[in-house]
């Protein structure tokens, strides 16, 4: 085997075996930077990515708590401490049936590569459980938490570790855990973003996300002197990203066609206007109930069974649900009907066999860990504001987030241009994210 990305990753999945989704976020980002570390043996020598590809620390818990019925459940807790290279530990928690130690160790890699790009002072990390919060009711949502923040707690801090939102965990779950951290330690720190405006929440922290990615969108149209204005726009999810991607697209003049959630999605060929949006909203964070509820008032398609709207003809695709929800079969059929932008609000939610069809193609395709960088950049805002104990108005968190989303465009159009004008921004994303981590890390000794 004489391939250095083959050698490389033959190591890590021996070392990390099951682990899937791990590998094939680290594989991904190994191939972007394999022929930069060649050209820069510095980073080779102190083998700086081997060293990324492990966290510094992996924490693992039970979560025991009780349910309305006076049954005992017990959960799985973890929290990976990626990276601190430059910050302290950062990233959101998930709490979805599915996670596993794989998917968190592909998101907290990720992060670490994200978190850097937004130029903020922010390592990486990532954490959840298997909880399901989903037909819960609040009482048994707040129980869990507090378990869950039991142990958390002695783990996490405004300086050292501050985990956010993320799937399943929303402001509600902020709270509770919030509620708990302070009560065990009996100090008010930001040791939490995300949190309520009453109590050291940062405007615009719920919108970021959303918004970040389609300004990511707009930044990468102008490359090419278009803009948003009369897109035909798809969107997949319905949950925190989904909702004001949505929002933002229907601001800047697209017409937003599609929503889904695990059972199915909705094709709306009128549009989501903003009435109807704030339906969706009050649908998914109120009520809890399901996207085809939108079907039923509006008379417009319900597709059931089927998650996701690729099929659906488009020009700008935001997916904004999961990882792994664009196939490679999704990634052709979108270019063939004329899909030219994709910016991913999700993590990974494009498979490697997708990325390559969009690459091939020489679409406007921006991975996650680029365009999805809004919502932890204004984290990021929120943990300077809890630092200096003052909260930034609506218009001045809103201005920061875009200048950073314009700043990550910058970098990767930097790393990412090819001799031919063609913008590799998973390329770009993977260096430009990388050298700053390396460089701290060179600086930093074996640690
Ligand atoms: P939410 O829980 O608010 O919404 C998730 C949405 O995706 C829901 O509509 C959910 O449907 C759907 N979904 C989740 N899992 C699956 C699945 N396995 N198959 C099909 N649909 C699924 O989460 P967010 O909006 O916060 O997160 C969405 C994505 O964005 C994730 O990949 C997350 O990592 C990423 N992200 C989020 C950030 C944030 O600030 N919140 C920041 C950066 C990235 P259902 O309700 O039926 O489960």
């Amino acid at each position: 085997m004489s391939n250095p990305v083959d050698e490389f990753m033959a190591r890590i999945i021996a070392k990390n075996p099951g682990e899937v989704e791990f590998h094939q976020a680290v594989r991904e980002v190994t191939e972007s930077l394999m022929p930069f570390i060649l050209e820069n043996p510095k980073y080779r020598s102190a083998k700086i990515l081997e060293r990324m590809a492990e966290p510094e620390r992996v924490i693992l818990f039970r979560v025991p708590w009780v349910d309305d019925k006076g049954e005992i459940q017990v959960n799985k807790g973890y929290r990976i401490e990626m990276n601190s290279a430059i910050g302290p530990y950062k990233g959101g928690l998930r709490f979805h049936p599915t996670v596993n130690l794989g998917i968190l160790k592909f998101l907290a890699f990720e992060q670490v590569l994200k978190n850097s790009l937004t130029t903020l002072p922010m390592g990486g990390g990532k954490g959840g459980s298997d909880f399901d919060p989903k037909e819960k009711s609040d009482n048994e949502v707040m129980r869990f938490c507090q378990s869950f923040m039991t142990e958390l707690f002695r783990h996490v801090g405004a300086n050292t570790d501050v985990p956010a939102g993320d799937i399943g965990v929303g402001g509600r779950e902020i709270g509770f855990l919030f509620g708990q951290y302070k009560r065990l330690r009996n100090e008010f720190t930001g040791v939490l973003t995300g949190k309520g405006l009453e109590w050291g929440g940062s405007l615009i922290r719920l919108e970021a996300t959303g918004y970040g990615q389609v300004y990511f969108a707009e930044e990468m149209l102008n490359t090419r002197g278009d803009s948003l204005k009369g897109k035909i726009c798809s969107v997949s999810g319905s949950g925190n990203v989904a909702q004001f991607a949505t929002e933002k697209a229907i601001q800047m003049g697209a017409k937003v066609v599609t929503l889904s959630d695990s059972n199915g999605y909705i094709y709306d060929p009128d549009g989501i206007n903003e009435e109807k949006l704030a339906f969706v909203k009050n649908l998914k964070n109120v009520k809890r109930g399901r996207i085809k509820e939108y079907a039923d008032k509006y008379g417009c398609t319900y597709v059931d069974g089927k998650s996701t709207p690729w099929d659906v003809p488009c020009q700008v695709a935001l997916p904004s649900a999961t990882q792994n929800e664009i196939s490679g079969a999704d990634a052709e059929l979108l270019v063939k009907n004329g899909c030219f932008v994709v910016s991913e609000g999700a993590n990974m939610p494009s498979t490697p066999e997708a990325v390559n069809v969009f690459l091939n193609h020489k679409i406007l395709f921006g991975p996650g860990k680029a365009a999805n960088a809004g919502g932890v950049a204004t984290s990021g805002l929120e943990m300077t504001q809890n630092s200096m104990r003052l909260s930034w108005s609506r218009e001045e968190v809103d201005n920061r987030l875009h200048r950073i989303m314009k700043e990550i465009h910058a970098t990767c159009v930097k790393y990412g241009t090819r001799k031919d004008g063609f913008i590799n921004y998973v390329d770009g994303a993977n260096i430009g994210g990388f050298v700053k981590v390396a460089e701290a890390m060179l600086a930093q000794g074996v640690v």
